[in-house]
C-alpha cells in the first residue's frame, strides 16, 4: 500500500503562512486553456453555459457552440484540481456527518460556479480524501471544515501545476 508521505513538522513549528492558504486568484487552470473557448458555447455533457466570459446554469443560445467543459474534462480524465484531505480522531467519529456537510457545501458552489465540483470522497489510508475540479472549491471546503469545526489546517497551491492540496486535522 502507498501512504503519500506526510511532511515532516518539528513540533516547534510556527503555524502556516496565511499566504500558503490565500485562494489562489487569478490564475488560470490551464485544462481550460486547451483551444481558445468560444463565446457562447455549451457543454454537451452537462450542459453548463459558457457566455459572457463565465460559466452559468441555463439554456444555452442557439448559436452556441458545443465544448467539454473544464469540469467534465478533468472528470473524464480523472485529473483533479483539489485534494482536500481529512484526518484526525474527529474526523473518523464525524465521518458520515463531514461527508453530507461537504456534499450540501459543493451542490452549492455547483450551483453558483458550474466549473467548481466535487470529483469524489473516498477513503484512502484511513482519512477521506475529496477531490475537486477546481482549486478554489477545495480551498473554500477546507477553510468552510476550520471555521465550522476547529482544528487545523495546512495548504499549498503549486502553481505550475495548477494543483491545491489541503489538509485538515482534527
Ligand atoms: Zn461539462
Amino acid at each position: 500500500m502507498t501512504t503519500p508521505q506526510r511532511p515532516g513538522r518539528p513540533a516547534t513549528a510556527s503555524p502556516p503562512a496565511e499566504a500558503s492558504l490565500a485562494a489562489p486568484d487569478g490564475v488560470a487552470d490551464p485544462y481550460q486553456e486547451r483551444g481558445a473557448l468560444s463565446d457562447p458555447a455549451v457543454c454537451g455533457h452537462c450542459g453548463a453555459v459558457y457566455a459572457g466570459g463565465t460559466w452559468h446554469w441555463g439554456p444555452a443560445p442557439p448559436h452556441a457552440s458545443r465544448v467539454r467543459c473544464v469540469a467534465c474534462h478533468r472528470t473524464d480524465d480523472n485529473v483533479p484540481a483539489g485534494y482536500v484531505t481529512l484526518e484526525g480522531p474527529y474526523a473518523s467519529t464525524h465521518r458520515d456527518e463531514l461527508e453530507e456537510e461537504i456534499a450540501r457545501y459543493a451542490h452549492l458552489a455547483r450551483t453558483a460556479h458550474p466549473m467548481r465540483r466535487v470529483m469524489a470522497m473516498e477513503e484512502v489510508g484511513g482519512r477521506l480524501l475529496v477531490t475537486t475540479t477546481d482549486v478554489e472549491l477545495a480551498h473554500d471546503i477546507a477553510q468552510e471544515l476550520r471555521r465550522r469545526h476547529g482544528g487545523e489546517l495546512d495548504g499549498h497551491f503549486n502553481r505550475e501545476e495548477f494543483l491545491i492540496r489541503m489538509r485538515w486535522r482534527h
